[in-house]
C-alpha cells in the first residue's frame, strides 16, 4: 500500500476514536446475493470493542480531520496543531472494500471535519455511500455522521444509502454548546434531528429504504459541569421527541493543547459506563430520569454501583420482591434481573412455581439479587434490617487488563 495513503490512514482513524455512536445493532437483514458484497448478518464478521466500550468492528475513519469550526472538545478543530489529512470519495470506497474482503470489519463509519461548507462536506460523505451502494454492491454496514448545517436534500440523500444517520448533540446544555462551540447551534441540531425524525417515521410507513436503523447521537460528558442527571434528562427527551435508537455518551478526553474553557482532568471513565447503564434504565426497564438520578447524590450517578442497584438500597422498603407474584414492572427493577430473565420468569411461572435454583439459571447475578428476591425456598431478612447490604454487595477492587 502506498506509504503516504497509509499515513493518512493512521491520521484519519486515530482522529475518528472520540466519536462514540458507532454500534451497528439495528441494522436489517441484508446479503449481497451473487454479484455483490458484504451482508448485515453476521457471519464471518467479528464484533470487537476496545477496553473502554466502543464498538470498533466497522471501519471507523474520517474523511478529512481539516475543520473549519472550532469547538474547544475537538482534536479537530481549526485551532489544534494536529497533522491534518484528507481522503476522496474514491479512496475511502476503495479503501471499504479492500477491509471488507479480507473479513476485517462489518461495514463503515463515516464522519468528517467540516471543509468548505456544510453542504460540500455533507456531500462527499452521501457519495461514499452511494457509490458503496451503487458501484460496489455493498450490502454492508454504513453509518454516516450527518451534518446538521447541511441542506436537508443533501441529508434526505445520505439517508437513501445509510442504514443509520446521527447527528451529535454534543453537550446536554445549549449554554455550554454556546460557550465550548459557538459556530454550532442547538436549534439547528435538534431541527435536523426532527426532518430526519420526520423522514425515518415516513419512510417505514410507506415501506421504503430511509436510514432503516434509525439516527443516533453523541453526548459528550465532563467537557462542562451537566449533571448526570441533566444528560440523561436531555436522552430522555430525544428518545421521546426524535424516537433515536442511541444515545452514546463520551467521555471528555483531554486533548493535546486543549482550550483554557475545559477541565484540566477527564471525568472518571467510570461515568461514562454509569451513563449508559442508567439509559439502558430509561429504555427498556421503564425508569424515569427522576428515579435514576434518586440513586445517586446531587444529581450525579453513584459510581461504586450501579444504577439500578443504587435505586433498590434508596427505595429498600419495596423489597424483597415475590418473584412468583410481582408484576412485570417490579420485577424488572431487581437488581440482577435482566429484561429476558424477567420474561422467562413470567412465562415460566404460568405452569409452575419458580425456586431459587431457576432464578440461579436465568441470570449471572444470583448472590446479588438474593437480598432483594422471594423465591418459594428463599426469604431474606428485611433489608432495612441489613445496614451493611451496600457494602456486602460492592463489587471487589479489580486490576483492568492492560491489554
Ligand atoms: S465541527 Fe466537528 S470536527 Fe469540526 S471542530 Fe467541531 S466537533 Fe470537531
Amino acid at each position: 500500500m502506498d506509504q503516504t495513503f497509509v499515513a493518512r490512514l493512521r491520521i484519519l482513524a486515530d482522529a475518528a476514536k472520540y466519536d462514540a455512536s458507532c454500534a451497528s445493532s439495528g441494522a436489517p437483514k441484508r446479503v449481497a446475493g451473487a454479484n455483490g458484497l458484504g451482508s448485515t448478518t453476521g457471519g464471518a464478521i467479528c464484533h470487537a470493542y476496545t477496553p473502554d466500550g466502543r464498538c470498533i468492528s466497522l471501519l471507523k475513519i474520517l474523511m478529512t480531520n481539516y475543520c473549519l469550526y472550532d469547538c474547544a472538545y475537538c482534536i479537530n478543530r481549526r485551532s489544534s496543531n494536529v497533522r491534518r489529512a484528507r481522503f476522496t470519495v474514491e479512496e475511502v470506497v476503495k479503501l471499504t472494500v479492500a477491509f471488507y474482503k479480507r473479513n476485517c470489519i462489518e461495514g463503515l463509519f463515516l464522519s468528517s471535519g467540516i471543509v468548505r461548507s456544510a453542504d460540500h462536506t455533507m456531500e462527499q460523505m452521501m457519495l461514499v455511500a452511494r457509490r458503496l451502494r451503487h458501484e460496489e454492491n455493498f450490502a454492508g454496514y454504513i453509518h454516516l455522521k450527518a451534518i446538521p448545517e447541511a441542506s436537508p436534500w443533501l441529508i434526505e440523500q445520505a439517508g437513501l444509502w445509510a442504514d443509520r444517520l446521527s447527528i451529535n448533540l454534543e453537550l446536554a446544555a445549549e449554554r455550554s454548546l454556546e460557550r465550548l462551540a459557538p459556530e454550532k447551534n442547538g436549534g439547528s441540531i435538534r431541527a435536523a434531528m426532527g426532518q430526519m425524525h420526520e423522514r425515518i417515521a415516513q419512510a417505514q410507513e410507506e415501506k421504503r429504504h430511509f436510514a432503516p436503523a434509525g439516527q443516533s447521537t453523541q453526548m459528550i460528558v465532563g467537557a462542562d459541569d451537566a449533571t448526570d442527571a441533566a444528560v440523561l434528562g436531555a436522552s430522555a427527551t430525544l428518545y421521546r421527541a426524535y424516537a433515536l435508537k442511541r444515545v452514546y455518551y463520551s467521555a471528555f478526553s483531554p486533548i493535546p493543547e486543549a482550550s483554557r474553557a475545559l477541565p484540566v482532568k477527564p471525568p472518571p471513565l467510570q461515568r461514562e459506563n454509569r451513563l449508559y447503564q442508567a439509559d439502558w434504565l430509561l429504555r427498556c426497564y421503564g425508569f424515569t430520569v427522576e428515579e435514576i438520578a434518586a440513586g445517586g447524590e446531587g444529581g450525579m450517578l453513584d459510581l461504586e454501583i450501579d444504577p439500578k442497584l443504587a435505586w433498590a438500597l434508596k427505595h429498600r422498603d419495596r423489597f424483597p420482591v415475590d418473584v412468583n407474584r410481582a408484576d412485570k414492572e417490579m420485577l424488572l427493577r431487581v437488581p440482577g434481573l435482566g429484561t429476558r430473565a424477567v420474561e422467562s420468569i413470567l412465562r415460566t411461572r404460568r405452569h409452575r412455581t419458580l425456586r431459587l435454583d431457576d432464578i440461579g439459571r436465568l441470570t449471572s447475578g444470583l448472590k446479588r439479587l438474593l437480598p432483594f428476591l422471594i423465591a418459594a425456598d428463599h426469604r431474606p431478612v428485611r433489608l432495612t434490617d441489613r445496614l451493611d447490604l451496600r457494602r456486602r454487595l460492592l463489587q471487589p477492587a479489580r486490576q483492568l487488563s492492560l491489554f
